[in-house]
Order: structure tokens, then C-alpha cells, then sequence
């Protein structure tokens, strides 16, 4: 994929080169399992092309936003977590606790959440 930035850990599981474990694949967007659950469901969301950032984010682009939501709605109901709740969370940036400089969204279900948050 042209799109792909070098050393990108997600544009490598986008395209294959290092394995994950997905849950939702279609034409722009891809959904797999965290390496490092920090709950009973704890899935990523991701557009495939390479954005850095959620500020990056853009009415050009926010119809990506709106389809990654759509699918964490989706994984969230095969999960049985309609009923009882689940968070959705995009870090942005150092202070937010970004590590992954590619745009996820972090499904996070099956278990009570604090608020606020750490
Ligand atoms: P953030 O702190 O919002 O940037 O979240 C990055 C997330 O990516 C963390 O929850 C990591 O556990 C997760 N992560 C990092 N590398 C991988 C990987 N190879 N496969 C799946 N999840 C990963
Ligand atoms: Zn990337």
C-alpha cells in the first residue's frame, strides 16, 4: 500500500507483514486485537491509511471517523456489550498516553471503568 509510513507498527499489520489477530476487515478499515488488553474486550480500530493523529482529522477526512465507530459499534454488539456498556477512546498525542502514532481507536468492554481516568 502507497500509503504505508516506514517503521509504522499498524501499517505493518495492515499490510500483513507482522501478524494480529482481526477481527473486521473491509476496503479501509481494520479492526484487531490489542497485544496488551487492559480489559476483558480490548479491541483497535484503524483506518488504513496512515494518519498520525486525531487532530489530523479534517472534514475531509472525518467520514473515516465516523466508519471506525461504526465498526466498533458492530464488534461491540458481537461482544454482548450492548446492554451493559462499553468506552471508546482515541489518545492524542504524548500527554494523552499516544504510543502508536497511527490513528486506533481502543474498544474497551467487559468490566466497570473509572472515571475520570488515569
Ligand atoms: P495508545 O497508547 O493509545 O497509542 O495505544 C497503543 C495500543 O497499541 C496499546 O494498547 C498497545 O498495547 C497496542 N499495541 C501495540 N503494538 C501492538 C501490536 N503489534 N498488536 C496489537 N496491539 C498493539
Ligand atoms: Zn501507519
Amino acid at each position: 500500500m502507497d500509503k504505508e509510513r516506514e517503521g509504522c507498527i499498524f501499517c505493518k499489520i495492515v499490510n500483513k507483514t507482522i501478524e494480529s489477530q482481526i477481527l473486521y476487515e473491509d476496503d479501509e478499515i481494520i479492526a484487531f486485537k490489542d497485544i496488551k488488553p487492559q480489559a476483558p474486550v480490548h479491541i483497535l480500530i484503524i483506518p488504513k491509511i496512515h494518519i498520525e493523529k486525531i487532530s489530523d482529522i479534517n472534514s475531509d477526512n472525518s467520514n473515516l471517523i465516523t466508519k471506525m465507530i461504526v465498526v466498533a459499534n458492530k464488534i461491540a454488539k458481537d461482544n454482548n456489550l450492548d446492554n451493559e456498556g462499553y468506552r471508546l477512546v482515541f489518545n492524542c498525542g504524548e500527554a494523552a498516553g499516544q504510543e502508536v502514532f497511527h490513528i486506533h481507536l481502543h474498544l474497551l468492554g467487559g468490566r466497570k471503568f473509572g472515571w475520570p481516568p488515569g
